[in-house]
């Protein structure tokens, strides 16, 4: 059909924090997309990875959820009733009929065979019976408003998502607030950038990125460290590589090889785990070398002296002992960043997700600072988000030591009891890990209302995930398809995909835009934020708004950061935060020019020591591993393994290993192997890799048939509370 018989839906991709604008073209006809085409816009150009171009056909899965559903046989144990996701307990091995967790998939009723790695709606929809949303939602109100007259406010706890507009992300963390007293509401940023932020409010006073992606064109120097943005952020990696030809000198920090590293002019392949001891050497060499920005020091940063003593202990000798990056490239790099005239960090989760996340990116804080490097163009500090809204979930309040716009619980509780008229928890709730080990104490959490998250598949340790969602006494679950946490739910809400709704989303950027609905959600499925205002309702809550832009005014009346902004000034192609003027303006590109958001306008430096990660290899569990995303596939695929183009590309779950470590185990490319930790074992197929270092591996936890988070270990960093999904110790071995 020619183009210009489709209807054309402005809208943003659903996936990575780029945010990239596109166009769907709709035939209305067929109510099918026939294809996504890229839009200008300054974060994204018109380009599009494969995941923003292809990418959009699960929503018309016929596996989508389109009613109600609750769960019948409440004498039957809690999930996983799915074969193929390994459980520890009696009854998960007893029902599992040999399952384990093997990939490549089985028949199901009708004789046809079913993707492997997806829950198998035949072997769970037997457990619940359709429902009314009347039925469905007033159990839900009933059992949630019973659990909280018994066990108290904290007996309540939400886990909203990242992949709901801002206007969701507001209204499900006022639900939690207002509706049960407390503040026991998080979302994915826990398991992405929490440490991040942290070290970010605590060094520049705000959580947000200090300048654009884009912006890197204006740097002489740009280091990424601890991310694959070819495979996780492809269109910003566009923009570093663009750099890169323009004469930008890229400094890649990271255990593995990318095609970022082949473009790098400096690779340093840290061994996992030694970030702070190689940031903490270059510091030593650039101070050695008399190459810090005296002037800004004086005037804009505080306790310099201190982080100069700590990293007077890290020379570059001692630093390569640790790290395995040799003395002379750590002062050749210390070198080429202190003479710098404008120089930029981009960071991913290879920093975040250490029990020393935070100590990771205190030493990017302090090296940018202790040069100068932040408030000019081409400078400045860019944690890249991962989920598409994570900034924005973030920035409405989803988090439960913030209330919107990163006011804290406890200074800013009067203001917001005010607003929403009625009393407030004055205590911060707790965060996604530590409510799944509330649960499993006496008097912790005992009812949850899980909102577009898949912690049975995203949370570390998950066989500990499973036992704390199998022990609660009640659980709602609101998704769009029947994911391995809806397993476990008590009542199954169907909810809508992005493409079914509108509402604003803000990239990793501070862009701001709207979402625009491409079409209606299938069966009786609803919209997200009708849905939360529908149990708002029945809780008691004198909720009344009609349409996301509403509850956009709402916030930006209580969110400095958004102030001037309305859905009707977004434009095309949104608009960045803080933006004075949003009429005439794309908003502002460079924070931090004139003074850091503390509240003395000064950065506040905080030197770390190295310490090593909380579990290290031994002589039982002699590799590290390591996880996270491929180009192709999105979190706990949910999405994209129902997208025939991205499952075709991506279909299997495959350990990545060093040749060396292949051959002295005995182990081809493409046997099938055993990946065994002190918490779980999974079966899957071997990569032999040249970009995985001697004794390292790396698995994408996408794959339920070959869950990597099975493995992965439940420690957490002290400050943002984030989990080591980088590191822990395991074994490969033949089958
Ligand atoms: Fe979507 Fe990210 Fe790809 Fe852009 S780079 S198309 S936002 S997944």
């Amino acid at each position: 059909r020619p183009r210009e018989q489709l209807n054309a839906v402005d809208s943003v991709c659903p996936y990575c924090g780029v945010g990239c604008a596109l166009t769907y073209y709709v035939d209305r006809e067929r109510d099918a997309i026939a294809f996504a085409e890229g839009r200008d816009q300054p974060g994204s150009k018109s380009r599009l990875c494969v995941k923003g171009r292809y990418g959009w056909d699960y929503a018309a899965s016929p596996q989508r959820l389109t009613v109600p559903l609750i769960r019948v046989d409440s004498s039957y144990p809690k999930g996983p009733l799915s074969a193929d996701v390994r459980g520890d307990n009696d009854h998960d091995r007893g029902r599992g009929g040999g399952g384990g967790n093997r990939s490549g998939g089985k028949r199901g009723r009708d004789g046809r065979r079913k993707p492997g790695g997806l829950v198998d709606y035949d072997e769970v929809l037997p457990h619940f019976r359709e429902a009314t949303w009347e039925e469905a939602m007033d159990l839900v109100a009933r059992r949630l408003k019973e659990i909280h007259a018994t066990g108290g406010p904290g007996a309540i706890a939400g886990f909203g998502s990242a992949k709901c507009s801002n206007e969701e992300a507001y209204l499900f963390q006022k639900l939690i607030r207002a509706g049960f007293g407390t503040n026991n509401v998080d979302h994915c940023t826990r398991l992405c950038h929490a440490s991040s932020v942290a070290a970010l409010f605590e060094g520049v006073g705000s959580g947000a990125v200090s300048t654009t992606y884009s912006d890197v064109v204006n740097a002489d120097v740009v280091i990424i460290t601890g991310s694959n943005p070819t495979a996780n952020h492809p269109v910003a990696s566009s923009f570093f590589k663009q750099a890169r030809r323009r004469g930008t000198k890229i400094v890649y920090v990271d255990p593995r090889a990318s095609t970022v590293s082949e473009h790098a002019d400096y690779h340093c392949q840290v061994k996992p785990g030694t970030d702070v001891a190689f940031y903490n050497a270059l510091m030593h060499e650039v101070i050695r070398l008399g190459k810090i920005d005296r002037e800004f020091i004086a005037a804009r940063v505080s306790n310099y002296d201190e982080l100069a003593r700590t990293v007077a202990d890290y020379p570059p000798e001692r630093a390569a002992q640790i790290t395995g990056v040799d003395a002379d490239l750590i002062r050749e790099v210390a070198r080429v960043w202190g003479e710098a005239g404008s120089a930029v960090i981009y960071w991913g989760m290879g920093i975040s997700q250490h029990t020393t996340g935070t100590d990771n990116a205190r030493c990017l804080i302090a090296l940018c600072s202790i040069t100068g490097n932040v408030g000019r163009p081409g400078t400045g500090l860019h944690p890249l988000r991962g989920q598409n809204n994570v900034q924005g979930a973030s920035d409405a309040g989803l988090i439960p030591m913030f209330y919107p716009d990163y006011q804290g619980v406890e200074k800013a509780r009067e203001r917001f009891e005010k607003a929403w008229g009625t009393s407030l928890d004055p205590n911060r709730g707790l965060t996604v890990t530590e409510i799944i080990g509330s649960v499993l104490k006496p008097g912790g959490v005992r009812g949850m209302y899980m909102l577009g998250e898949n912690p049975f598949l995203s949370d570390p340790n998950i066989n500990k995930v499973r036992k704390a969602l199998s022990a609660l006494d009640f659980l709602v679950v609101q998704d769009i398809f029947l994911t391995e946490t809806a397993e476990f739910a008590d009542v199954i809400l169907p909810a809508s995909s992005y493409l079914e709704k509108n509402g604003s989303y803000t990239n990793t950027d501070r862009r701001v835009q709207l979402g625009r609905k491409v079409m209606d959600p299938p069966g009786q499925a609803r919209v997200d934020w009708e849905i939360i205002q529908d149990l708002a309702r029945r809780i008691g809550l004198d909720w009344s708004y009609t349409h996301p832009s509403e509850v956009f005014d709402e916030m930006v009346a209580l969110m400095p950061s958004y102030a001037n902004l309305r859905h009707d000034n977004l434009g095309l192609s949104g608009k960045l935060y803080p933006n004075a003027d949003p009429e005439h303006s794309d908003g502002t590109v460079v924070l931090f020019d004139e003074r850091f958001n503390t509240d003395d306008g000064l950065a506040h430096l905080v030197p770390a020591q190295w310490l090593p990660a909380k579990e290290l290899p031994d002589a039982e569990y002699p590799l590290v591993l390591n996880t996270g995303r491929l180009l192709e596939h999105w979190h706990t695929g949910s999405m994209t393994r129902r997208s025939f183009a991205l499952d075709t590309i991506s279909p299997i779950a495959e350990v990545y290993m060093h040749p060396k470590d292949a051959a002295d185990r005995g182990l081809a490319h493409g046997e099938r192997v055993r990946v065994r930790s002190r918490r779980g074992e999974i079966e899957l197929q071997v990569r032999i890799s040249h970009r995985e270092q001697q004794g390292n591996c790396f698995i994408p936890f996408h794959f339920r048939e070959a869950a990597a988070n099975l493995l992965t270990i439940d420690a957490i960093d002290p400050y943002g509370k984030i989990p080591e999904f980088k590191f822990c110790a395991i074994q490969v071995e033949a089958l």
